[in-house]
């Protein structure tokens, strides 16, 4: 016999919906490319999302059909977001940063029919529109006025033209929740990238998930700014999120420096941020010289790459903030663990809960985690045991897009099918799960796996560095030895030797890296991770002193 409970599916509209009636006056703040800020309601977002639905509908654009973005953190942005998939087509989120062949080899793959793109990316668009032949129409998200005539690009029209004319009302469609809602492309470090396309019902799912008090612990009372970008992965899925609860939005738009993003979380009182560990390291940067204090700044979510726990101790010791470790990729929409206490770790000293809070956290209730060995065989929970992460979920993909790459899924024992992570991991007794490596970057040291994070991690903590990447040498006695990049942060000064003295004690012996190499900078990818296959090329003719 079935449940008798009202069946309605769960769909990307119905989150707009609840924003506008129940949380109609909550406020939604941007900083916008043309330099001011921007600021209306939910009501607003929810009106001009269904002219975008409208518009979309003028253009005969069929159900499922791709409209993508080249764009910034910013409202239009967000009216796209529950326009496109509201009305039953996929939004495309295009991430700018990316070589101008790789986005147009995306859109080509993707098949989008239109593209609505920031002002700021004019000259990308320019650049690449002749590749891209399924795109039909153009958008530039401004206002008529601020449209540049010879642009070459065919089908262009204004944002604000294009909705200009279109009736406010717009009756949401109803459809199966599993039909696609938005996709985005991995990074693609080898080959070409792949997408992950995310439905309605996962979406929604992990939008509840992600406002849990153990998750991001999102309510009607936070100000959020996320400085991810919603070019990534759905920007964590905030926008979702926050159309759930209502809370208010603030959008730092295409400034991302520590300067503006400490402006704005002032003037806004911002109370939640969330952003990858780069983005922490300039506001960090930018406060600490003029002695700059945060006078709303209540919790910070920092994920996409490891946290370094000196940045947990900065935002916990010097600011009173509290940081949330989170972990999760793009094929998890993204999130899949985040780092909170338990209860019983309350009354623990402050330097073991520090321990618990530099790992990457807890599967949130929806995903399960486990890790392999080397034969598929799963390894205990002990804390010290690493191997392969597998994740699975209703958020955690199944397949990718076009079916790219084959069936991405190995099988258990019991035919349930997990994704490998391609992260190495460790998991405590109580559910803590420890990224070491990538498992491209894991450095091999005599046969003993050595977790090049954990030599990052040390190196960030001492107060001369900005930023450190670890990377595995080869060695003729031992495969690899690690050596440790190092940016030192303005002004400071410190020796090799020194560098390597401050990891006694903290590693064993045979862990600390074989040398220090000074560089200016680490080259960074497309979402602000450390590109090490870059580094390893930039260091090619180097020579292990101990080889
Ligand atoms: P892409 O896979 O396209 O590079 P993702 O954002 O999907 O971009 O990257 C996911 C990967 O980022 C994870 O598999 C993991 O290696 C890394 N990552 C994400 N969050 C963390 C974290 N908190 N600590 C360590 N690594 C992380």
């Amino acid at each position: 016999m079935l449940g008798l409970m009202q069946n309605q599916p769960l769909l990307i509209s119905g989150l707009i919906e609840h924003a506008e009636r129940h949380h109609g006056d909550g406020e939604i703040v941007s900083r916008r490319v043309e330099g001011d800020i921007h600021r209306y309601q939910w009501r607003d977002v929810a009106r001009r999302a269904r002219q975008v639905a409208n518009a979309l509908d003028g253009m005969q654009l069929l159900f499922s059909d791709r409209v993508a973005t080249l764009a910034w953190n910013g409202y239009r942005h967000l009216e796209l977001y529950f326009g496109v998939s509201g009305s039953g087509r996929v939004l495309h989120t295009i991430n700018p940063r990316l070589h101008p062949d790789q986005i147009a080899w995306i859109a080509n793959h993707a098949e989008d029919r239109v593209l609505c793109f920031d002002m700021s990316f004019l000259p990308l668009v320019q650049a690449v529109h002749a590749k891209c032949p399924t795109i039909k129409q153009y958008v530039a998200l401004c206002d008529g006025d601020k449209l540049p005539r010879d642009t070459g690009i065919p089908n262009l029209v204004a944002y604000e033209e294009w909705i200009a004319g279109q009736p406010a009302s717009y009756h949401w469609p109803s459809f199966d929740e599993n039909s696609a809602s938005s996709m985005c492309y991995t990074s693609g470090t080898t080959g070409h990238p792949k997408a992950a396309l995310y439905s309605h019902r996962s979406t929604t799912l992990h939008a509840y998930a992600a406002a849990l008090p153990d998750v991001m612990g999102l309510s009607a009372r936070d100000a959020v700014l996320p400085v991810v970008p919603m070019f990534h992965v759905n920007a964590w899925g905030i926008p979702y999120s926050a159309a759930l609860t209502g809370c208010k939005l603030v959008f730092p738009g295409g400034a991302m420096d520590g300067k503006s993003i400490y402006e704005l979380i002032e003037a806004e009182q911002v109370t939640y941020a969330a952003g990858v560990p780069t983005v922490w390291q300039m506001l960090l940067g930018h406060m600490k010289p003029g002695g700059l204090r945060f006078s709303s700044l209540q919790r910070t979510v920092i994920g996409g790459s490891a946290c370094p726990p000196a940045m947990i101790d900065a935002f916990r010791e010097e600011y009173g903030v509290e940081v949330l470790h989170a972990w999760g990729m793009t094929e998890m929409s993204p999130l899949g663990t985040l780092c909170t206490l338990k209860n019983k770790h309350r009354t623990m000293a402050p330097e073991e809960q520090m321990k618990i809070r530099m790992k990457q956290g807890r599967a949130i209730y929806g995903v399960d985690m486990k890790i392999v060995g080397d034969k598929g065989e799963e390894l205990p929970w002990d804390g010290k045991t690493f191997g392969d992460l597998y994740v699975k979920g209703p958020w955690v993909v199944r397949e990718y897009f076009k079916g790219e790459g084959g069936d991405p899924l190995v099988k258990d024992a019991h035919g349930v099918g997990w994704f490998p992570t391609g992260d190495v991991a460790t998991i405590d007794a109580d559910g803590y799960m420890q990224i070491t490596d990538r498992s491209k970057d894991v450095i091999k040291s005599g046969g003993e796996w050595i977790s090049s994070i954990d030599i990052e991690n040390i190196a960030m903590a001492h107060p001369a560095i900005q930023m450190a990447a670890c990377v595995g040498m080869r060695h003729p006695k031992w495969d690899e030895r690690p050596i440790v990049a190092v940016v030192k942060k303005p002004g400071a000064q410190v020796t090799r030797e020194e560098l390597l003295k401050f990891y006694e004690g903290k590693i064993a012996k045979w862990q600390v890296p074989d040398d220090v190499v000074f560089v200016e900078s680490i080259p960074l990818g497309a979402t602000g991770k450390m590109l090490k296959t870059r580094l390893r090329e930039q260091l090619k003719d180097y020579k292990l002193p101990s080889a």
